[in-house]
């Protein structure tokens, strides 16, 4: 193989990331196997002292900015050029296993330890990142920290973020030692030049199809309201049928619209769910006055996705209007889609080329810290396998050998890249 990288012979130490891996999962605030670690708890700052021990360790010099978010770099020969970037995150929702975000850092590190062994000689900078907060669990925002980097979360409104326990977001950041603003999160533009995110698939296509590598050409968009419905009490049975305004059975019809307006959207790639429904005051010879729904709706494309939105809107207000009860809608969040960008998932595929290993391209049906670095630079992931699809529970498990090709395919991709 020719090219600048192309008589490059990488080792991926296997057995030295797979000690990484479950050296962190141990890290955590449940016992083994269970992995937890929520944003700036006791066991995220660990975690946290643990990424800056193995960036150290790969010989990566380290930052950190205001919002928590860990940069550890390698100088290329001409540092002034925007830099190769990799990374995902290391916090974990409660109850999670020990492979979600984590392979993608501590993959990066050894791809980027793998390249020094081999002799390579970077010309742009390349560079790890461990987002903050990925996982939406303390304060109901997925990917804080790309989204602070992306500038597509204002700091006001980061600002106002308040976890359950009414803990903002500048309390609990500044306890954990990051100093600054959050408007200095936001990245310079250029700082990248491109950005391959590595990480389980959280699916079972790959397994299914004994592809060893997934290569994301798409990112589906989420969305997410909460309605909130005001109907009228009364007694079960005193309350006679044609006098009420029954809130549950508003947002039943509700819940039946979003399913119906995913699956007929024009897009095969458009899903909703209802996976809140809660009823006041819950009493079974009582008529609901109150019911609360929160709605997910995710898509690939915009267009079916705003389809989709629409129609439940004016399913929802039909229902409502009918039944005399009062609706309040509220958007949650609301991100695009990202595309994957052609040239970052070529190199990616001449990477597996080289190596002998098959690729898919693949969409991303879960979002990522990606999906935002989308937003600043060309951008893909690479996916591996994991077993059965599962993720977020303790039996997540991806294969030493799979795990090392995702790392290969990273190392070869960021210095055919930083060449
Ligand atoms: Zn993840």
């Amino acid at each position: 193989m020719s090219g600048p990288t192309g008589d490059l012979r990488i080792t991926v130490d296997a057995a030295g990331l797979q000690r990484r891996i479950d050296e962190l999962a141990l890290i955590s605030e449940a016992p083994a196997p269970v992995v937890t670690r929520v944003l700036f708890s006791e066991a995220d700052q660990r975690g946290r002292e643990y990424v800056r021990g193995a960036a150290r360790d790969a010989g990566l010099a380290l930052r950190e900015d205001a919002v928590g978010n860990i940069f550890a770099r390698w100088e290329g020969s001409e540092p002034g050029l925007p830099a190769v970037g990799s990374g995902s995150h290391t916090d974990a929702i409660p109850n999670a296993g020990r492979y979600d975000g984590v392979v993608g850092v501590l993959g990066a590190f050894e791809a980027l330890a793998a390249l020094r062994r081999a002799g390579f000689r970077p010309r742009r900078s390349l560079e790890v990142v461990m987002f903050t907060a990925e996982e939406p669990t303390r304060f109901g925002l997925g990917c804080l920290g790309s989204r602070l980097m992306a500038g597509t979360l204002p700091a006001a409104r980061a600002s106002a973020l308040r976890d359950r326990e009414g803990r903002s977001l500048d309390e609990l950041r500044s306890a954990a030692g990051c100093t600054g603003s959050l408007e200095s999160v936001r990245l310079a533009p250029g700082a990248y030049h491109s950005f391959i995110e590595l990480h389980i698939e959280q699916g079972p296509v790959l397994e299914h199809k004994g592809i060893p590598i997934g290569i994301v050409e798409r990112i589906a968009g989420p969305s997410s309201y909460r309605v909130t419905l005001h109907g009228e009490g009364g007694h079960a049975g005193a309350m006679l049928m044609p006098a009420r305004h029954d809130a549950l059975a508003a947002g039943a019809q509700i819940a039946l619209a979003v399913e119906r307006a995913a699956s007929t959207s024009g897009s095969p790639d458009t899903v909703g769910t209802v996976g809140v429904f809660r009823v006041e005051p819950g009493a079974v010879n009582s008529v609901p006055f109150g019911a609360y729904l929160e709605i997910d709706l995710r898509d690939t494309r915009l267009d079916t996705r705003r389809r989709a939105y629409s129609r439940i809107r004016r399913a929802a207000a039909a229902a409502c209007r009918r039944r005399g009860v009062r609706m309040e809608f509220e958007e949650i969040n609301a991100d695009p889609p990202a595309e994957g960008d052609p040239k970052t998932i070529e190199s990616a595929e001449r990477a597996c080329a080289r190596l002998g290993l098959a690729s898919l391209r693949m969409v991303s049906r879960a979002y990522h810290d990606s999906l935002f670095m989308a937003r600043v630079c060309p951008t893909t992931m690479v996916f591996i396998p994991c077993r059965n699809g599962w993720s977020h529970r303790p039996e997540e498990y991806a294969s030493p050998a799979h795990i090392a090709s995702g790392a290969e395919v990273l190392a070869h991709t960021m210095a055919s890249l930083a060449a």
